[in-house]
């Protein structure tokens, strides 16, 4: 009888495992417990939380994560078969896997022949004593055991007979799923299909897939094993994991759900995709990648005069799927290409009703084009173009009013130290506020120093982070001398939002973009409540 049901397919996420082991990712134990928490509020089915047996922390994790008290999760503890030539029991790895509690336990075992006599230094018949050993252990100890055939396709490929011995031990032994993996992650879709459906017709046990995407087709692999049998899809959120990353669990949710039809989640949480996104990155300090498909800040971003024309007449036009199914959202952007069509619809993003007949449409494209022979962009900076149009066409009162600001930077070669100090004085309800602040570069010092200025004002100001920015020297068509354009990425933790600001001057134009940033946020939060 195997645990699992055998007909519903069922998503299993290593974001903590796999994952984890993707360069510049690092999962403190508290950082473990959190994404463990919200990916159970998702509704993923299966979380693995790592590897009890290969250090400390992953073993706390285990005994804390169930204090979570975890709605409908399961948690999987992983390890692999046990070592050749010693017995089951005796292998201290598994026995940690034991020690872990958990009620699911997933172990790695060789699939390819190549990988047992070469790497591994074994006899064929040993490798399936340790399958079928390991897997027959941890079923007596009343787990549900998921056995992942590690380089199944190019073991497969290279020797059918013996791949098909290795699952067929795991399958006698007892095992709950058997999950093919494409470890390298050079298997292209046709032979992930044939060779999956070929398992499933001489496999009882349900069959789960495990892809890498190093030649970018992970989410292809798994959506082509799934239509070929397998029932388990395991995979990382944003595709964190080794070298290329896993299969992007993110993206393989949305296709299933809404191209193949198949339900995999509990009703609603779809919408909450493009958060659970940034949530992880969030969690990881990775940035989003703005192009991710579904949920990244470009995936409905209409730039083209025609196809904002288009858009407007209907949004199926350019779209593959409605943005808000998974919590995402259109984006016109407005730039050198722009028409009036983008700015009617940039209007109505941001709450502006604007007819296209309305005169005060040329004005603003009108004041676009003056500003980018300045050598304004706007493509990558829609807070500040927000915050032009509604100076435009509904101004508001502004928040505070600069006196002045100063920038220094000290220079103490002796000791290899060079610091930035800004000073700036702002009159806020009528009160005057001075403060300063240091900082590694201008943009930094004044980022500093504005918002210790503001903070008495705005305590929630505190939430604010400067996450990136950059400078760059432009040649504007103005002619004389060149500009400089910064531009600079804030966050809340919640929303990310861009602003530009240009001058000749680098510290003008650093103050202009972090004046938008700031004034943008404080826009939001007072119309937001
Ligand atoms: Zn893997």
């Amino acid at each position: 009888m195997h645990t699992a049901a055998t007909n519903q397919l069922v998503l299993y996420d290593t974001t903590l495992r796999d994952g984890a082991q993707g360069e510049d990712i690092h999962f403190s134990l508290s950082d473990k417990l959190r994404i463990a928490k919200r990916l159970d509020e998702f509704g993923i089915a299966y979380i693995e939380g790592g590897w009890p047996g290969s250090n400390p922390k992953d073993f706390s994790f285990f005994s804390q994560v169930k204090s979570l008290n975890l709605k409908q999760a399961k948690i999987a503890a992983f390890g692999s078969t046990r070592k050749a030539m010693l017995a089951v029991e005796e292998d201290q790895q598994i026995r940690l896997l034991l020690e872990a509690q958990s009620p699911v336990v997933t172990i790695v075992g060789k699939s390819w022949l190549l990988h047992v006599l070469e790497v591994l230094r074994t006899s064929e018949k040993e490798n399936l004593a340790m399958i079928r050993d390991s897997v027959q252990f941890l079923k007596s100890h009343g787990r549900e055991v998921i056995f992942d055939a590690e380089h199944f396709f190019d073991g497969y490929k290279s020797n059918k007979e013996y791949a098909l011995q290795c699952i067929k031990a795991a399958e006698e032994a007892g095992a709950d799923f058997i999950v093919l993996c494409d470890t390298n992650g050079g298997s292209l879709p046709w032979e992930i299909g044939q060779i999956t459906s070929e398992v499933c017709s001489s496999c009882k046990v349900p069959i789960g897939i495990h892809t890498h995407n190093d030649g970018e087709l992970a989410v292809a692999n798994a959506l082509w094993a799934i239509k070929s049998g397998a029932r388990q899809v395991q995979g990382t959120i944003n595709g964190y994991g080794e070298r290329t990353g896993n299969c992007n669990l993110i993206s393989v949710i949305a296709n299933l759900e809404l191209k193949m039809g198949q339900k995999v989640l509990p009703d609603g949480k779809l919408k909450e995709l493009r958060e659970l996104s940034l949530f992880v990155d969030e969690i990881a300090n990775v940035r989003p990648n703005p192009k991710a498909p579904f949920v990244g800040r470009s995936a409905f971003a209409h730039k083209g005069g025609t196809h904002v024309n288009a858009l407007q007449k209907l949004l199926r036009s350019y779209e593959h799927i409605d943005p808000a199914l998974v919590g995402n959202h259109r984006r016109i952007l407005v730039g050198e290409l722009s028409g009036k069509s983008n700015i009617v619809l940039k209007a109505k993003e941001l709450g502006i009703a604007l007819e296209e007949n309305n005169p005060n449409i040329q004005r603003v494209l009108n004041k676009i084009k003056e500003l980018e022979a300045k050598g304004y962009e706007f493509e990558s900076a829609e807070a500040s173009f927000a915050l032009l149009l509604r100076k435009l066409l509904s101004p508001y009162p502004s928040f505070f009013h600069l006196l002045e600001y100063h920038v220094s930077i000290r220079q103490l070669p002796s000791k290899n130290y060079k610091v930035c100090e800004a000073t700036i004085k702002i009159s806020i309800h009528g009160e005057r506020v001075y403060t300063v602040a240091e900082g590694d570069g201008p943009v930094h010092a004044l980022d500093r120093a504005l918002r210790e200025a503001l903070v008495k004002f705005y305590p929630a100001i505190g939430q604010l982070r400067l996450e990136d920015y950059k400078v760059r020297i432009i040649d504007s068509t103005e002619g004389t001398a060149s500009s400089i354009r910064v531009w600079v990425e804030s966050t809340d933790g919640k929303e990310i939002w861009s602003t530009v600001g240009v001058s000749h001057d680098i510290v003008e134009a650093s103050w202009l973009a972090l004046f938008d940033s700031i004034e943008y946020w404080l826009l939001k939060k007072t119309e937001n409540g």
